[in-house]
C-alpha cells in the first residue's frame, strides 16, 4: 500500500488564493509548510499561507471572504487552533476553505502572515513578478519554475503545474531556497535562547530545507557558506555578535557546519 500523501492541501487551493490576490493588486509568497513542501520538503501540509504586505491585510480579508472563504472571528489567543501555540510566530488572519469552523484536527485554514512582522529587512514582494527575470529578484522566484524539485508522491508537493484559473496565467510565488535559509538564520539568531517556541520553528524549518537539498540535491543551496558569512554580517551590523556566536555553535553541534565544509 502506498504512503499516505504528506499533505492534505490540493495545490488549486494556493493558485486559486494567488489569483483572486493579485486580482485585486495584492502581492502574496507562499510561506509555512506549503513554502516548504514546494521546496521540495518532506513536511506535512494541511493549511495554505501567504506573506502579504501589511497595509493590504484589510483588503485581502475582504477578498477572500467575498469568494467564499470564511475568517475565523476568535482572537488568536482563544482560537483554539492558534491559541496554543503561544510564542510561535502566528499568522494576521484566517479563513476557513468554506464555511467550516475549528473542528477536531482538521480545521484547513487560509493564513495570511504580515510582511513586516517575519521579513522586517526584506523589501516587500513586487506587485506583478514578470514571469520572465523573475531569477534576478533577490530573494523570491516563480513557484513553477523548473530549478524546483518535481512533485514527489507522497513526499513533496514541488514546482507546481497548471496555474491557469478561467484562461488567466497565475503567478505563485515562493522564496528561494538560499535567500530563504539565510533568513532563517537571521530569525533563529534574533530568537536563540530568547523565544524557545520560535527558535524551535526556525530550526524546524532549517532541518526540513537542509533534509531537502539533501533528497532533491537543490541547485540553488550551493551558497550556503555564502549566505552564512552574510548572516554574519548582518549580526554584527545589528550588534548581537553573542547571538549570532550562539547561532554558529548550535549549528556545530547539529553538524550542519560539518556538513557544509564537506561538501
Ligand atoms: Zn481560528
Amino acid at each position: 500500500m502506498a504512503p499516505p500523501p504528506k499533505y492534505d492541501v490540493s495545490p488549486e487551493v494556493p493558485i486559486r488564493v494567488t489569483d483572486l490576490l493579485n486580482q485585486a493588486q495584492i502581492p502574496c509568497c507562499l510561506w509555512e509548510n506549503l513554502m516548504l513542501s514546494v521546496l521540495g520538503a518532506s513536511v506535512e501540509v494541511t493549511d495554505a499561507d501567504f506573506i502579504i504586505p501589511d497595509q493590504q491585510m484589510a483588503t485581502a480579508a475582504v477578498v477572500l471572504v467575498s469568494n467564499n472563504f470564511k475568517e475565523c472571528t476568535m482572537s488568536v489567543d482563544d482560537c483554539p487552533k492558534f491559541g496554543p501555540l503561544r510564542g510561535e510566530p502566528r499568522p494576521a488572519r484566517h479563513f476557513f476553505f468554506d464555511d467550516g469552523t475549528h473542528t477536531g484536527e482538521n480545521s484547513q485554514t487560509v493564513n495570511l502572515w504580515a510582511h513586516r512582522s517575519l521579513l522586517g529587512h526584506f523589501p516587500e514582494i513586487p506587485c506583478n513578478v514578470p514571469s520572465r527575470g523573475v531569477h534576478g529578484h533577490p530573494y523570491i522566484s516563480a513557484a513553477h519554475t523548473t530549478l524546483l524539485p518535481p512533485h514527489v508522491p507522497g513526499r513533496c508537493i514541488g514546482r507546481l503545474q497548471d496555474l491557469v484559473v478561467e484562461g488567466r496565467r497565475v503567478n505563485v510565488i515562493t522564496f528561494k531556497p538560499t535567500p530563504l535559509i539565510e533568513h532563517l538564520l537571521i530569525l533563529l539568531s534574533r530568537d536563540i535562547d530568547r523565544r524557545p517556541p520560535a527558535e524551535h520553528v526556525w530550526r524546524s524549518y532549517l532541518s526540513a530545507i537542509l533534509e531537502a537539498q539533501n533528497y532533491h540535491g537543490m541547485a540553488d543551496v550551493a551558497g550556503f557558506e555564502w549566505a552564512l558569512t552574510r548572516t554574519a554580517w548582518v549580526a554584527l551590523l545589528e550588534n548581537s555578535p553573542s547571538s549570532f556566536d550562539k547561532t554558529l555553535r548550535r549549528m556545530q553541534a547539529d553538524d550542519i557546519m560539518g556538513r557544509t565544509r564537506a561538501r
